[in-house]
């Protein structure tokens, strides 16, 4: 099986992002917010047939790990009770997603974060995407401002009420930023990686691991810049006397494999270990274009894992048996699911 850790649902029927617009127009009018619009099955089973399912058919990947939008989840905007209503409707939706294709897709949870409120208050969303949903993760924005970096870095024990449950269910966090509300960087180009650099770099200064022995993250986008700069963290987890940094991260922080060609690829099989290498191509995603250098889609990630000289075991954990890992109860909804 060949296992996406790392899809959103960027194709969702126009009235459920054209709802989240009217709320923020009404927070800030100071207007009570309008009631959620109807969505019926057969828009989602459109919006997904000839989207993400689509593309899992043309790439030859079985069953995609999926959440809301991840731009979409705008934690800069509106306050506390505004994001918990949208992350409600935004998880709702991805539930439904999974139970029209239960073989295809299984739900990863946006939080109901806002900047400078703690995210304790996302604890009740855990438990109901868990319990209710099945969901098997949550991706945990690192900086709910959009840019600003205005909450502690993670690894501060403001974060520990997320991370609790992160191990009492067994679900990882993707550490996965929003839109950026900060002109100076880009969402894509440099918010998302600059997330996922900073959120590493977080971690390591930390004693999260020492803390929870157990707990999971997964550094989206190929980790950043980390990968790149490994003997920098290499040299900077020395100096800072924490021991060898694949020690250090070994059972707690993975990286995804959404970098957009093959020197990249290869460079991240060199340098991370195999065994925290999970498959993903975050497809219809922040880059749809086709490289006029090979001809496929430059988000078409399983292409460059196909292309590295790793043993048929090495990629299988790649491609699966690392997702199996880290999401630990995914194997058991895959089982469930299946069983529809
Ligand atoms: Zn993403």
């Amino acid at each position: 099986m060949i296992i996406d850790c790392h899809g959103h649902y960027t194709t969702s029927p126009r009235q459920h992002e054209a709802w989240r617009g009217e709320q923020i127009e009404a927070h800030k009018a100071g207007k009570p917010l309008p009631p959620r619009p109807p969505i019926t099955d057969d828009e989602i089973r459109q919006s997904i047939d000839g989207g993400q399912l689509k593309v899992q058919r043309e790439r030859g990947t079985d069953l995609t790990i999926f959440s809301p939008r991840a731009a979409g989840m705008g934690h800069h905007l509106g306050d506390a009770t505004t994001s918990e209503a949208w992350a409600s409707a935004c998880n709702e939706l991805i539930h439904r997603v999974c139970s029209l294709f239960p073989k295809n897709f299984i739900g990863v949870a946006m939080l109901p974060q806002s900047a400078r409120v703690s995210p304790k208050n996302c604890i009740a969303e855990i438990d109901r995407c868990v319990n209710e949903y099945g969901f098997v993760g949550v991706n945990l924005n690192p900086d709910p401002s959009g840019g600003h970096w205005q909450d502690p870095p993670l690894g501060d024990r403001y974060w520990y009420p997320v991370y609790e449950k992160m191990v009492e269910y067994d679900i990882p966090a993707m550490i996965h930023v929003s839109m950026s509300c900060n002109p100076t960087h880009h969402t894509t180009g440099a918010h998302y990686l600059n997330g996922d650099t900073a959120g590493f770099n977080q971690l390591m200064n930390s004693s999260v691991f020492k803390d929870f022995p157990a707990i999971k993250f997964i550094i989206p986008h190929g980790g950043g810049a980390v990968p790149y700069h490994w003997g920098r963290y290499r040299g900077l987890a020395q100096d800072a006397k924490l021991g060898l940094l694949s020690e250090l991260m070994l059972n707690n922080v993975f990286f995804d494999t959404c970098v957009y060609h093959l020197p990249g690829q290869e460079l991240l099989a060199k340098v991370v270990p195999i065994d925290n290498i999970l498959f993903a191509s975050e497809m219809i995603g922040a880059v749809r274009g086709i490289d006029p250098e090979t001809d496929h889609h430059y988000d078409d990630t399983k292409r460059y894992i196909d292309q590295l000289p790793l043993s048929a075991a090495d990629k299988a954990k790649i491609f699966e048996g690392n997702a199996r890992r880290v999401y630990g109860r995914l194997s058991a909804i895959i089982e469930k699911q299946f069983a529809r």
